[in-house]
């Protein structure tokens, strides 16, 4: 293991996705028969657009309470904004598949774009950075997101030498 290990989500042609969209980015069977899977959120372009902390923060503090109401049997274990700032990684206890993930990213984008009152956990002893938030901003990209429109991405990795 060193530098040239490579890492799945490197191994994405960043530069040739088109954003807002949903990608599978990973499933892993265990012993048991158990699947967990992983999604890639993309909301903006990478490396065209990114989006401030303040409303990532924001819809990361959403994404996952509407999302769940969507997901049918598969569990949400967690959704995590990317350090690049484009989007959010999805981890779920089974396979809800491309398809229905996008109708649940979908319909959970369009809640936030809607979201009234009181962000879910923004206060300090739920958050660890509760003053950088932004409502008026996680509303606005959402609606921006749901305009475009999301697609189902495939994976289109990069050549093995690159
Ligand atoms: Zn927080």
């Amino acid at each position: 293991m060193g530098p040239r290990t490579r890492v799945a989500s490197f191994d994405l042609d960043h530069t040739a996705v088109r954003a807002p969209y949903v990608r599978a980015a990973g499933r892993y069977a265990g012993p048991h028969g158990d699947v967990v899977t992983k999604f890639d959120l993309r909301l903006v372009q990478p490396n065209v657009q990114e989006i401030a902390t303040a409303p990532l923060h924001t819809i990361e503090h959403l994404l996952a309470g509407y999302l769940r109401d969507h997901l049918g049997d598969a569990v949400l274990v967690d959704a995590s904004p990317m350090g690049c700032r484009t989007g959010f990684y999805l981890t779920l206890l089974g396979d809800p598949g491309e398809e229905r993930m996008l109708r649940a990213a979908n319909a959970a984008l369009a809640a936030v774009r809607d979201h009234e009152g009181p962000i879910p956990g923004c206060e300090p002893r739920r958050c660890g950075n509760w003053r950088d938030h932004s409502l008026p901003g996680a509303r606005a990209w959402a609606g921006e997101i749901v305009a475009r429109g999301l697609i189902v991405q495939p994976t289109i990795e990069l050549p093995p030498d690159a």
